[in-house]
Formats: C-alpha cells, sequence, structure tokens
C-alpha cells in the first residue's frame, strides 16, 4: 500500500496566512484604544488586518461603519475580498469586556481573533475573543510608540481656528 508523504515540509511551527493569530503589535493594539478612546461615548468599530503570518499588524477604519452608542455596526460587505483579514476590534463604552450575543454572532461570522476594549482604554483594558466567543490570548509585540516632541504651540491673539488634527495615539489615561 504506497504511502503518501508530503514533497514540501513545513516547519511545524511555521505560521501559516489563514491560521488565526497569536499576537499584535504594540502600534495597532494603541491605535485602536486611541480610536476607542476618541469615540467615546460611542462604540467604535474596526478590522484588523494580518501582514504577516500570525500577528495582527494592522487596523482598518470601515467605511459606512456607523457607531452609536449601543453598538457598532459593521458595514463588512465593504471589506476588499482580502485573505489578511484577521477579525474584529470594537469598543464598549460601559467598560465591559465580555461579549454580548450580537458580539458572539459576528464572530462566528467574521475573522479568527476579535478584541473587545473596554473604557478608559487603558493598556489592560482589552480582552481577545476566538471565533467561539472563547477568551483568547494575544501577544503584544514590538516597540513601544513613542510620542515626537510637541511643536510650539502658537498662541494667537483673535478666536482660535479650528484644526483638524490627524488620528494619533492617545497616552494611556492611567
Ligand atoms: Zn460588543
Amino acid at each position: 500500500m504506497p504511502i503518501f508523504r508530503p514533497t514540501r515540509r513545513r516547519r511545524p511551527d511555521a505560521p501559516r496566512l489563514g491560521s488565526a493569530p497569536t499576537a499584535i503589535t504594540r502600534r495597532c493594539l494603541d491605535s485602536a484604544l486611541a480610536c476607542a478612546l476618541s469615540a467615546y461615548p460611542n462604540e467604535f468599530g474596526g478590522v484588523f488586518r494580518s501582514d504577516e503570518p500570525g500577528v495582527i499588524t494592522d487596523l482598518l477604519l470601515v467605511p459606512g461603519t456607523t457607531a452609536g452608542r449601543r453598538h457598532a455596526n459593521f458595514q463588512l460587505y465593504m471589506l476588499p475580498a482580502d485573505l489578511g483579514v484577521a477579525g474584529t476590534v470594537h469598543s464598549h463604552p460601559s467598560g465591559a469586556l465580555h461579549p454580548s450575543e450580537a458580539d458572539l454572532s459576528l464572530f462566528r461570522h467574521w475573522g479568527r481573533r476579535h478584541v473587545i476594549l473596554g473604557w478608559p482604554y487603558g493598556k489592560g483594558q482589552w480582552r481577545a475573543y476566538d471565533g467561539n466567543g472563547n477568551e483568547t490570548h494575544l501577544d503584544v509585540i514590538g516597540p513601544v510608540v513613542t510620542r515626537p516632541e510637541a511643536p510650539p504651540v502658537y498662541r494667537p491673539t483673535g478666536p482660535v481656528p479650528a484644526v483638524a488634527r490627524p488620528t494619533e495615539p492617545v497616552p494611556d489615561a492611567e
């Protein structure tokens, strides 16, 4: 009886694209927490991408996502067919870190890893879940993102004009 052997052997520890991520970059997690903070008191929702196998590297803000006090509505059909999509992230302004019934149904239908961020969105205020809503672990990897020194502030004598600021990480309120 012939024995079938794979012609190419993979290292057993080599992650595959499409396998469940086991880590998230600190930069990506920090920007999700910053988005959650700026959306407060509304919910924030986004999608995670995995650029390197096994690691969540990017946060996508989904066009058409409407944030409300109770829930963020994901418009997932807006997403490109992208194998790098690893899961979802959304915030709970209530501070609860466990998934709601609606969250569980989202988790089951989309992606491999899901993160819930809880008010006040400090370093430890998040939990990761798998597609069944079971709590799981994600390593946080990569350098701590330090903010560049703030430029000198120009103080006009008249009314201060509104300034559109780019989204950037906000320091933890700890
Ligand atoms: Zn939720």
